[in-house]
């Protein structure tokens, strides 16, 4: 599947952004994006109030709402909520040492870069390669979001560790009938 760089790397951010640890207590924000922190210029402060942590978790759901939808009305009125909170404009940058474009300026408030390059990279790769490319695990005991960059389009699993485990469930049920 060949979506470009930066849309690719811009919808992973997206689902590890949804598939974030929220149960990790008030700053499970901050420890996403010091985890994320290429993405925004060096010495960024990195610290998101209590009120910017609830816009993240709003800006998650609509992510993992964008995965479980289960047709393309559905996906489109779900992106166009979290597209809403949006505010794209473009910008050129050699930061990792090659030109690319981000979807935000690095002066706007840092949610702001967040949601809106979340967003545009959602939308992006689901307008290009269709909306079943966004889907939630299979496995059982696993709800993480994943994008689907198969060429046929046949994900089903998070990862390889929850595919291999619903393998062996699966047999184990097969040998037990
Ligand atoms: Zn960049
Ligand atoms: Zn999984």
């Amino acid at each position: 599947m060949d979506y470009d760089t930066y849309g690719s790397t811009a919808v992973e951010l997206a689902i590890d952004l949804a598939n974030a640890d929220r149960d990790a207590g008030p700053d499970w924000a901050t420890a996403f994006l010091r985890a994320h922190d290429e993405w925004f210029e060096p010495g960024s402060v990195l610290d998101l109030s209590p009120a910017e942590t609830g816009q993240a978790a709003t800006t998650a759901d609509l992510v993992r709402a964008v995965a479980v939808a289960q047709s393309e009305a559905e996906v489109m009125d779900r992106l166009n909520a979290l597209l809403a909170l949006a505010h794209p404009k473009p910008y050129a940058t050699d930061h990792d040492g090659e030109l690319h474009l981000h979807y935000a300026r690095p002066d706007a408030p840092l949610l702001e870069q967040l949601t809106t390059t979340v967003a545009m990279g959602l939308s992006q790769v689901v307008v290009q390669h269709g909306w079943q490319r966004i889907g939630v695990c299979s496995a059982e005991g696993c709800d993480d979001v994943y994008v689907d960059t198969s060429r046929n389009a046949s994900r089903r699993y998070c990862s390889n560790t929850c595919a291999s485990r619903s393998t062996v469930a699966a047999y184990r049920a097969r040998q037990k009938s």
